[in-house]
């Protein structure tokens, strides 16, 4: 097996790893400073175990009439993926997914001891409602991973696929909304299909639209007693003091910390429009990274954008790399290095 693995190279222009490229705001910063001073007073003491503060700061944030009973949080929202399989995977169960998707799912799964089965796309990397349910009733997995959109090619998921995938399975239902502040305005999320849904788990991030990558914070929202399963897993006291501070003090400036997405999408939006004047063919995406084929040798294009400091992910699809959208001068230098190159294929 590999360990996840994408390369941290000190290069100028790092657009691999769906990073908000923007910095945090400093009036921000400073607002986090002052939370994290306060919190490393008590910090002889164990944290609060519940991360209460922190839960109905995320039940504020995503709305929908949530509460902090339904909500859970961990160092990224890997590990809230982690908890949801050690509590609901493990030895002689399944977990599945629609590949090509989150390299991090089948990782997580194997080593809980269970079995990864992946299931197919349409060619556009699409899954619609029928097929989907089809696939996943065959499989009858414990837990089913939907990435909505989908990481690593960008494609919406609508949600009549998750209704009915929920229907064809007995299992947990995880929709990985890690890119959901990325999508059209108007798009509803898998949170209004929660109620009267107790095996249907949503997760978020706030490693991407938020910023705060290196704070490493993730959460999800789901049924009371989901959140109490995860509670036996959860090693004691995993959500440090000073990360529950710096997160409450983050999402206290959601407004702040959320205003550059609209940036970031218009960015995104030049980068399909740009590699398609080239010759490239860029697939549909809510998010902020662009999935685009028609590369002759990814390896090859992949290392000429290294040498002209332009740092961007070979995800491994033939024919294909993936690209953040950075800032607008990040993205200006990316699409620039990118037409010196001549490699359509
Ligand atoms: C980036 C990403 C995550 C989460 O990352 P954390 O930093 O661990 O919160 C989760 N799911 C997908 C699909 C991602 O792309």
């Amino acid at each position: 097996m590999t360990p996840y693995g994408a390369p941290q190279a000190p290069l100028p222009v790092a657009l691999n790893v769906n990073e908000n490229t923007h910095p945090v705001p400093q009036d921000v910063a400073d607002d986090i400073m002052d939370s994290i001073a306060l919190a490393l007073r008590d910090v002889n003491r164990y944290p609060d175990r519940e991360f209460t503060a922190l839960r109905e700061g995320f039940a504020d944030y995503l709305g929908h009439g949530l509460t902090r009973e339904q909500i859970w949080a961990a160092n990224g929202s890997n590990e809230v993926l982690q908890h949801v399989l050690q509590a609901f995977a493990g030895p002689g169960r399944t977990a599945f997914g629609f590949a090509p998707t989150y390299s991090m799912y089948p990782l997580l799964t194997r080593a809980t001891g269970a079995t990864w089965v992946a299931g197919t796309r349409a060619p556009d990397y699409s899954v619609d409602a029928a097929d989907a349910a089809a696939q996943v009733a065959d499989v009858a997995p414990d837990v089913v991973f939907l990435c909505a959109p989908n990481n690593p090619t960008g494609t919406p998921l609508g949600l009549e696929v998750i209704e009915a995938v929920y229907d064809a399975t007995a299992g947990v239902v995880v929709v990985d909304e890690a890119y959901f502040e990325f999508a059209p305005r108007e798009e509803r999320s898998a949170l209004t299909l929660l109620p009267g849904r107790e095996r249907l788990v949503v997760s978020r991030t706030m490693s991407k639209a938020f910023a705060f990558a290196g704070a490493r914070v993730g959460y999800l929202a789901a049924d009371p007693t989901v959140i109490d399963a995860l509670r036996l897993v959860r090693l004691p006291y995993h959500l440090s003091a000073l990360t529950q501070a710096a997160a409450s003090a983050a999402l206290r400036h959601a407004p702040t910390m959320l205003r550059m997405v609209d940036e970031i999408v218009a960015q995104r939006d030049r980068i399909s429009a740009t590699v398609e004047a080239l010759g490239y063919t860029p697939h549909e995406t809510w998010t902020n990274f662009v999935l685009f084929g028609g590369v002759a040798d990814p390896a090859t294009t992949w290392q000429a954008l290294y040498d002209r400091g332009v740092l961007i992910r070979d995800v491994g699809i033939p024919s294909h790399l993936r690209v953040t959208a950075g800032t607008e001068e990040e993205t200006t230098a990316f699409l620039d290095a990118l037409a010196s190159i001549e490699s359509t294929s």
